[in-house]
């Protein structure tokens, strides 16, 4: 802890906000907090807080705005791009106590909810109006909604329903000042600009979310979920172009290599076809007609661009058999790794066989193997490039191939993040994709929200600038305000 920032006057002011059963400062429990799904980063904060209202946020935020103490939100911590990662000179605003379902209107197919609410639970709430909440990361058990707002979080079924930001149509936030403020009506057309658009996707670096209302959609009358297997990575993604190129718009379309199904089957016995080189799940949502012309149409592309094998879920059972390969995929592959790093690009999907030609030729070419498994309808790859942290060196091979990988990406026009964020993890990458007037563009707003620079410091950006510099002029004052004519803030 930063004693000069954080004496014990500190830590009784937020104990009176909260009470002191809600302020942590003991240094094995705040280990506990020390880093989020992404261990590479580490860090032990100053000081740990559980608020359990928002009027009780905003006075933690005030009290740090008042003594220049950075903070930092965490939702249940299970961010991919250590977006989470506390700061040992300041306070991490833990949300997950705060996780009440407030209300649910069925008429309007809304409901409002606290940040620390877990994603799958808004479902669960919704499911007796035949409502759900449709974006649905792979850690829906356990993520939080308000985690989703800050990444704008996808899912398999983000391929037609959309992603956090579609889905999210009003923001109680505590702004990095102190001020409890709503961005949006709860319509989603609001007029004027879109600041929850702006919001959402933000990392937690323009504020912390206290409430959000969110749009809830009909449960489809009908669901078919096909598994096709292929010999290659390459039919696959010509299956997969081909289905999208005829006007059909699955819920998802996910796709693992041979590699992840070797993991796979590891660890889950998920019993894919066998033989196969790539395997794809194929989801159709919607009225029952539709589905079962769409559900016939998807078996005829996969058969005439190489599926040599076609199951379809006759119940929900063996739907959840097909889903369990798929969903255990990223911690299976422990089972064949001591190590791994989850990388996270995309690419436009008529790109997605050569990328994917190229991701095995760089693993041919250094030795590191990398296992495939994504969302290949919106061309979001999660190569997996595993190591054995035990050998000298392999580690840094993989995170070399882990940035070519990123940068093939960028290459054929996609980006180097799907839906995980940048956090600290890839700022370093952001100046390959943006120049530094994008970038120092995109610091205005964040400037606009926190002029002091202390909501979540040091994620996204590589370098932090101060909000007084003026884009493109980095180290002399503009010369008004040298001047004394104007100030800026
Ligand atoms: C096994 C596994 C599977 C995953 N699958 C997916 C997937 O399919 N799709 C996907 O998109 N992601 C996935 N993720 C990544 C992760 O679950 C998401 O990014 C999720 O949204 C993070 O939510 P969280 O509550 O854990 O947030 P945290 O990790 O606690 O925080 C994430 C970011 O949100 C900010 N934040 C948290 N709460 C607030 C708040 N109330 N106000 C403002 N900022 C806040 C934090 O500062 C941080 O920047 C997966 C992760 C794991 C471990």
């Amino acid at each position: 802890m930063d004693g000069a920032l954080m004496d014990g006057a500190f830590a009784a002011s937020l104990a009176q906000i909260c009470g002191a059963d809600s302020v942590i400062t003991d240094p094995q429990q705040l280990r506990t907090y020390e880093c989020d799904g992404l261990t590479a980063h580490r860090s032990t904060p100053g000081l740990v807080v559980l608020p359990r209202t928002a009027e009780q946020v905003a006075a933690i935020v005030r009290e740090c705005a008042a003594r220049g103490i950075p903070f930092v939100a965490r939702g249940s911590g299970t961010g991919l791009s250590g977006g989470a990662l506390p700061r040992t000179d300041g306070v991490l605003i833990v949300m997950s106590t705060m996780r009440s379902i407030i209300a649910i209107d069925a008429a309007s197919h809304r409901a409002i909810v606290e940040p620390g609410v877990t994603n799958l639970s808004v479902s669960k709430a919704a499911e007796p109006y035949g409502l759900f909440y449709a974006p649905d990361p792979s850690s829906q058990v356990v993520c939080s909604v308000g985690g989703n707002v800050a990444e704008n979080s996808g899912g398999a079924h983000c391929l037609k329903h959309g992603f956090t930001v579609h889905h999210v149509v009003g923001l109680e936030i505590v702004t990095p000042a102190g001020e409890l403020t709503w961005l949006g009506d709860g319509t989603g057309a609001a007029p004027g600009y879109d600041l929850v658009g702006a919001f959402t996707g933000s990392e937690g670096t323009l504020g912390i979310v206290t409430k959000i209302v969110v749009k809830l959609t009909p449960i489809p009358e009908a669901v078919t979920t096909l598994l096709a297997a292929f010999t290659t990575m390459g039919a696959g993604g010509a299956a997969v172009s081909s289905i999208i190129g005829s006007g059909i718009l699955p819920a998802a379309i996910e796709m693992m290599d041979a590699l992840a199904i070797e993991a796979a089957e590891a660890a889950v016995h998920c019993c894919y076809p066998e033989g196969a080189g790539a395997v794809l799940i194929v989801e159709l949502d919607g009225p029952a007609a539709d589905v079962e012309a769409q559900t016939e149409a998807v078996r005829q592309i996969s058969t005439a661009t190489g599926a040599y094998e076609i199951r379809a879920a006759q119940n929900a059972a063996e739907r959840a058999a097909i889903w369990t390969g798929r969903k255990s995929a990223f911690a299976a592959v422990g089972r064949i790794s001591p190590a791994y790093i989850v990388q996270d690009g995309v690419v436009p999907r008529t790109a997605l066989p050569a990328v994917l030609d190229r991701i095995s030729e760089l693993s041919a070419e250094t030795g590191i193997r990398v296992a495939n498994v994504f969302h290949a309808g919106d061309g979001n790859l999660h190569p997996l490039v595993l190591f054995d942290d035990t050998v000298p060196g392999e580690q840094e091979a993989a995170e070399k191939v882990s940035g070519m990988i990123l940068d093939l990406c960028i290459e054929h026009g996609g980006s180097i993040t799907g839906e995980h964020g940048v956090g600290v993890d890839k700022s370093r990458y952001l100046p390959r994709m943006f120049s530094a007037d994008d970038l120092d563009t995109m610091q205005l707003l964040r400037c606009a929200f926190d002029p002091a620079g202390i909501c979540n410091p040091g994620k996204i950006f590589p370098t932090p600038r101060l909000c007084g510099e003026v884009p493109g002029v980095r180290h002399a004052p503009h010369p008004l305000v040298a001047s004394g004519v104007i100030d800026q803030f």
